[in-house]
């Protein structure tokens, strides 16, 4: 009796070059195993997915099936209602063959993928995901691991970085050379630009297809980013030639018109499996090594990589899926409505979300400190903000944007994945950014007509939750200077921070 033939169901985010050597592992070839890919319709209708995230995705996995191709695999792309319909009609063409899938990164995908085996009445092999270097049991027992300890943990594991037991430079961390704001003698020309690649027949197939989509959301053109393994590497060795040298320093800095700065824009790639985690780490090093990139700069990318990326998939996976629905500070307001069309007189908001609308992309301080924090200080639903950011968002999956939104950005876990909730007056967005210059609101001014909504949406914050950031040691001072402010002046925020929310609402 000759072997049992296998399918072998590839998802969109594992786009791995290293597939043929996965394979070869368990025996299968091109001799024993197809590989099976599939385009569900419900999924990409399932929510208002960024145009340029649909046309990553389908893009990169097309030209995937033509590697797989190349090198000789069979490749079935079957294009269904749901991703079911498409599994049950392969299984009828091919009733005697096992299927074997990786598991998927997120915890909806591992539920529907641990009951297929019943659901189709065939046997099911789910292998372990290979896209990440750690798990759960990476973070300790603690409720609230610190980030710090998980990175060391990694360092130490890869090697990245170490001499010995030992951070090289002395130093596990170089935060405190990491927060420069933008300097006020760059020009736009001086900055260096990001590769672009122009759409191919594939792309531009594609990206008709996402034309006649009325249910997505961002622009449609414009989309320049990498689909294939090649062009991936290439972007990345752009970014460690170019961009990496200022990364570090000025990685939090927030400048107008100038949405990449020194950032590697490469998440969207890593997150599809075209880049691996230890590879860009292992390049950030060899640059340093090389003596072409500061050591601030390497390690500010490798603990954005080895430290937070895996950090948050950790989390996710210990604490899905009560972490979803997580809202301890009771925050219920609706998202405003300028979270979709930019119309706003906050010009940092603006310039974000108008941002995000034309490329579904913003760095993470811009995520963190204006798109996040006002939802934070306004108090608006988690979940709410984490249904946004995980449609608008080239990067955006599941096992990324729920611990970032519930967890870091709106603190909505109680403190699981940061010790604060990262709420910031005005003072943190004029600091780290040139936005406050173009604005009609005065970073300064805490009451009037034309004073930043921060600073009395901040106030507002500190006093609605003061007893809990009060026993805080992170926070208690903010407590402690509320209550040495005037209480006429606080009252005067408050009601000021209330009028502003209900003209939002009322529009
Ligand atoms: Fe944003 Fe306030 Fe600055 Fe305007 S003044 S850009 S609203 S922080």
């Amino acid at each position: 009796m000759g072997q049992q033939r296998t399918t072998v169901w590839i998802l969109g985010d594992q786009l791995s070059p290293r597939w043929p050597v996965w394979l070869a592992e368990h025996g299968l070839n091109p001799g024993n195993a197809r590989l099976l890919f599939i385009e569900s319709s419900a999924k990409l209708r399932a929510r208002p997915w960024h145009r340029h995230k649909l046309i990553l995705v389908l893009s990169a996995m097309r030209h995937f099936m033509d590697e797989m191709r190349r090198v000789g695999f069979q490749v079935d792309h079957r294009r269904a209602p749901t991703f079911l319909a498409a599994l049950r009609a392969h299984a009828q063409e091919h009733p005697d063959e096992r299927l074997v899938v990786m598991r998927p990164s997120t915890w909806q995908g591992a539920q529907f993928i641990s009951r297929l085996g019943e659901t189709l009445g065939l046997p099911v092999e789910v292998w372990p995901n290979r896209f990440f270097l750690s798990s759960p049991a990476d973070l300790g027992a603690a409720r609230s691991p610190l980030m710090e300890t998980f990175y060391r943990k990694l360092r130490r594991r890869t090697g990245i970085l170490m001499e010995g037991d030992q951070p090289v430079g002395g130093r596990w961390n170089w935060d405190a050379e990491n927060r420069r704001p933008p300097r006020k003698d760059w020009s736009p020309d001086a900055l260096p630009a990001v590769p672009s690649y122009a759409p191919d027949a594939i792309t531009c197939e594609v990206i008709a297809e996402v034309a006649r989509l009325d249910t997505a959301w961002g622009r449609l053109d414009g989309f320049a980013l990498p689909v294939t393994r090649a062009d991936a590497l290439a972007f990345y060795q752009d970014f460690l030639d170019r961009r990496l040298p200022n990364f570090g320093p000025y990685q939090d800095a927030m400048l107008s018109g100038q949405p990449w700065l020194f950032h590697a824009l490469i998440s969207p790639l890593i997150n599809i499996g075209l880049l691996e985690p230890l590879e860009v780490c292992a390049g950030a090093e060899r640059a340093w090594q090389a003596g072409h990139a500061p050591l601030n700069s390497a390690e500010g990318f490798i603990r954005q990589v080895i430290g937070w990326r895996e950090f948050i998939y950790a989390i996710y996976w210990r604490e899905m899926p009560r972490l979803r629905a997580m809202n301890v500070l009771g925050a219920t307001r609706p998202l405003p409505a300028f979270y979709w069309d930019a119309q706003t007189d906050m010009a940092c908001l603006r310039e974000c979300v108008q941002g995000v609308w034309e490329r579904g992309y913003t760095h993470h301080i811009q995520r963190l400190m204006v798109l996040c924090n006002f939802a934070l200080l306004a108090g608006i639903s988690p979940q709410e903000v984490n249904e946004w950011f995980l449609s608008t968002y080239v990067d955006a999956y599941d096992w990324v944007v729920t611990p970032n939104v519930i967890g870091m950005g709106l603190f909505a876990d109680g403190g699981i994945v940061g010790t604060k909730p990262y709420a910031a007056s005005a003072n943190y967005i004029h600091k780290m950014s040139n936005y406050c210059a173009k604005c009609r609101f005065d970073p300064r001014q805490r009451v009037g007509p034309r004073a930043c909504p921060f600073n009395a949406l901040y106030w507002d914050f500190v006093a609605r939750h003061a007893e809990r950031l009060g026993a805080n040691p992170r926070t208690s001072m903010a407590v402690k200077t509320l209550r040495r402010l005037d209480r006429g002046e606080l009252a005067a925020m408050r009601a000021q921070a209330e009028s502003f929310l209900c003209s939002y609402y009322k529009k």
